[in-house]
């Protein structure tokens, strides 16, 4: 068994959907398929919730309006005359839509909604293949991916989502389920974090035991750096599963961070190619690819905040404060990208989100915080020596942290 990762952007037109089946329907065993929402549809969810939220009625019923009309344009340009499950969902997110926001909070209401996007891409796909006469079957991950009820980043729970996944599996079918949504044991919709169909598509592997999981992207494979931003970008044919998470790590958007634990865990290769070019081999992730790439790998995680945090009393900052302090990011779900010590001062580089002034505010009750925003996160791994130069001119740098494989700064632009 393999399982098969479509994003977002895979599945955003008619065209790509029917490129999508017939990557899948080449298989001579079927794979078992993970699929996002259509095209930028979590977006325009997330509005919708605001409308719902805000209890702004002209808001929800534009996004509503939005969100039916893009699914009935593809529906249309598919030629599809019934599309049974898709209506179904349609009219469950219509009823979750009229209930009253009464204690819940914001994040078990984004679930409750922004989940639509994949049942809706998934319900319309299987309603295709099956109008088409392919024997498929919808799984409902609300069902079979049981998880915590941390709403907006839920964790999976292995044990009982192995049961429940491996029984609702039809060999000999296409099976299709949503990336990014679960369910709780009490039957609550959660979410696993924006981009985390990828994590999706690992963990249904590992639970399965499956042979390989190929993640199916707008770009050939694994490239040495963003093709956005840098000419002459080369395709690293494998890497180890170390490097992958390093390089998601630093900010590359080529897979989910959290999908590598689950495979490399079971020894699963993961795949990543292209579906606008499927001839092309793509990129293998797996524990034989731990050789020295030889390709320096260039990532840019843009939009930080350097923290300089010092305790109000002079103590030690790594005797006495460090938990206290990693405790609060914790809590406030900030993730950590570059850390320094020293004796009365760390200095932390963390991504710009929303939770940022509250952090700041929480901090300060212990911490004397000095912070310079918008800034880079430069890291170059294997052979940087060459290269860092022009990486650098014209930049002013704020910390440099080497090792023998890799550099990583944070620099500025010089005004
Ligand atoms: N649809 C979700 C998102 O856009 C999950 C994913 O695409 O992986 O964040
Ligand atoms: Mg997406």
């Amino acid at each position: 068994m393999q399982v098969y990762k479509f994003g977002g952007a895979s599945v955003a037109t008619a065209v790509g959907i029917k490129n999508i089946c017939s990557i899948i329907l080449k298989e001579s065993e079927a794979p078992i398929v993970v699929i996002s929402a259509m095209g930028k549809m979590t977006n325009a969810f997330e509005i919708l919730l605001e409308g719902f939220i805000s209890s702004n009625r002209g808001m929800m019923s534009s996004s509503l309006q939005t969100i039916i009309s893009y699914h009935q344009q593809i529906i249309n340009d598919l030629d599809m005359l019934i599309h049974p499950q898709l209506d179904l969902y349609m009219s469950q997110l219509k009823s979750v839509l009229t209930l009253s926001i009464e204690d819940k909070e914001y994040d078990y209401w984004y679930d409750q909604i922004v989940s639509y996007g994949e049942m809706f891409s998934t319900s319309l796909f299987t309603d295709y293949l099956s109008f088409k006469g392919f024997p498929c079957k919808l799984i409902d991950a609300r069902e079979v991916i049981v998880t915590n009820s941390r709403f907006r980043s839920a964790d999976i729970l292995y044990t009982e989502s192995t049961e429940r996944l491996s029984a609702a599996i039809e060999v000999d079918k296409v099976n299709v389920i949503q990336g990014f949504i679960a369910g709780d044991s009490a039957g609550n919709t959660t979410t696993l974090g924006r981009e985390g169909s990828d994590y999706t598509a690992a963990a249904v592997a590992n639970m399965l035991g499956c042979s390989r999981v190929t993640i199916w992207k707008d770009v050939d494979g694994v490239l040495n750096a963003d093709p956005r931003i840098f000419n002459n970008c080369v395709l690293i044919p494998r890497l180890s599963y170390v490097d992958a998470v390093e390089l998601a790590f630093s900010g590359a958007q080529i897979i989910h961070p959290k999908t590598i634990k689950p495979l490399q865990n079971r020894n699963i290769p993961l795949h990543v190619r292209s579906f606008v070019n499927p001839e092309c081999s793509g990129s293998i992730i797996d524990d034989v690819g731990n050789k020295k790439i030889d390709v320096p790998i260039i990532i840019i995680r843009k939009n930080q905040v350097l923290l300089s945090i010092r305790p109000n009393d002079f103590s030690f900052v790594l005797e006495d404060s460090l938990q206290d302090i990693f405790t609060l990011l914790n809590r406030s779900n900030q993730k950590v990208n570059m850390v320094q010590a020293s004796a009365v001062r760390i200095s932390i580089s963390i991504d710009n989100t929303p939770n940022f002034k509250k952090l700041l505010e929480e901090l300060s009750d212990s911490y004397k915080i000095k912070y310079n925003d918008n800034l880079e996160l430069l890291t170059i791994r294997g052979h940087y020596k060459s290269i860092q130069e022009e990486h650098t001119a014209g930049y002013d740098i704020f910390i440099k942290q080497e090792t023998r494989r890799a550099l990583r700064l944070l620099r500025k632009l010089q005004s």
